[in-house]
């Protein structure tokens, strides 16, 4: 069975699959590749051993090391098709602000974007349109489509635990789970959580906070 591993970046988690193969669950923001190899090396796992990264959407506390690392690791990247065009693009402009604060933090985020280059141009190899079975890299899961917080978030599968990027949000260190800064859907957001809760899912993996029981992202459903 394959372990999930968290990989703190402060402000961002990534996750480690390991299985018979590992694979990468997001990148962090640029240049946070010296960190994530740091902590795998703490882990007992070589670079060279990361076969798959998975983006779960295409925001640059997500993808922003995408380019860095699947060079280091020569890994596939995987991504859905929808994200890959927005990354084309640029921002993905279907998505807005849910509260006065994400009005703040992404107008922030935005002056910066077009001031500087935030996210590297990187290579896909994997477009998907709708889940993809992991079982070629030794994991026995899948990576399901989940729109929502942007059109072609991921979420990732593995027995009763569910890797949902930022379907959900605890932004502050002790705060509960609840409805992400960013969305364009909020209420399919609701659905597909409800999806996964059906589906068996217990513990739910945030970008944004940590892992929590299906109790606790019953009660963040509530917050929409
Ligand atoms: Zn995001």
């Amino acid at each position: 069975m394959a372990r999930i591993h968290t990989i703190s970046l402060g402000m961002v988690n990534v996750y480690l699959l390991e299985g018979e193969s590992n694979v990468l669950v997001d990148t962090g923001v640029q240049g946070s590749e010296q960190r994530i190899l740091a902590k795998l090396k703490t882990l007992g796992i070589k670079p060279e051993s990361i076969d798959l990264i998975i983006v779960t959407h295409n925001h640059p506390d997500h993808s922003g090391s995408v380019e860095a690392l699947s060079r280091i690791t020569a890994a596939k990247v995987l991504a859905h098709k929808l994200e890959y065009q927005a990354e084309a693009n640029g921002l993905n402009d279907e998505v807005k602000p849910v509260t006065a604060m994400a009005k703040i933090i992404f107008g922030l985020a935005e002056k910066m974007s077009s001031n500087n280059k935030t996210i590297d141009q990187y290579q896909v190899d994997i477009l998907i349109e709708d889940s993809y079975d992991l079982s070629p890299y030794g994991i026995a899961g899948k990576v399901i489509t989940t729109p929502g917080h942007t059109q072609g978030s991921l979420s990732v599968i593995i027995n009763d635990q569910a890797i949902i990027g930022d379907s959900l949000m605890a932004l502050l260190p002790f705060s509960r789970p609840s409805k992400p800064l960013l969305a364009f859907d909020l209420d399919q957001i609701k659905k597909n959580i409800s999806m996964l809760i059906d589906l068996g899912v217990n513990r739910f993996y945030l970008s944004h906070g940590k892992d929590y029981d299906v109790s606790v992202v019953k009660k963040a459903l509530e917050s929409f």
